[in-house]
């Protein structure tokens, strides 16, 4: 019975098949830099840049439309201990874009919620983001109309 209920629970908490539950369980191996009882932080696997880290809850969520207030400042809060971190390991690190892709069509390939932390080294390593501006197409109006559209749709 108790061990019935603890495979409930710990079904709850991690996913089969989930790449990410099975590095937080220690099912396959990771080269971690960080960890607590809420968050897992280690080496991607790409190294799109020297350095490149994931950091994951440990709880198995999807996406950031998946997340309540209390997850996001446990796993967010401790992006600056990390980042600061990942700088200070290499004096040649200028700068780091932190990423986290929501969905298919934002790039997310694993389902796991995870936050890219890729440290910047010069404007020609191996990073790249592309933000077109189309201010010019957008009266002031229309901004306003999809903020409002937007600030229809919070939650308290
Ligand atoms: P996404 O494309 O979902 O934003 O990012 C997923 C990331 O997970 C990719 O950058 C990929 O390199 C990394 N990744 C996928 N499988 C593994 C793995 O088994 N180990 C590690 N350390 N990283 C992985
Ligand atoms: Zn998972």
């Amino acid at each position: 019975m108790y061990t019935k209920i603890k495979e409930l629970e710990r079904r709850s908490y991690f996913m089969d098949d989930c790449i990410f539950c099975k590095i937080i369980a220690g099912e396959i191996p990771s080269i971690p830099v960080y960890e607590d009882e809420a968050v897992k932080a280690f080496l991607d696997i790409s190294q799109g840049t020297p350095g490149h880290t994931l950091l994951v809850p440990k709880k198995h969520i999807a996406d950031i439309f998946a997340y309540d207030e209390q997850l996001a400042k446990t796993v967010f809060s401790r992006l600056p201990k990390i980042a600061r971190a990942i700088k200070a390991s290499n004096p040649a690190i200028k700068g780091m874009n932190i990423i986290n892709n929501n969905g298919k069509i934002a790039y997310q390939s694993v389902f796991h919620s995870h936050i890219h932390l890729i440290p910047r080294y010069s404007e020609n390593d191996d990073f790249k983001m592309i933000f077109k501006d189309n201010s010019e197409k957008y009266s002031t109006e229309q901004l306003q109309q999809i903020a409002q559209t937007i600030k229809n749709h919070l939650e308290d």
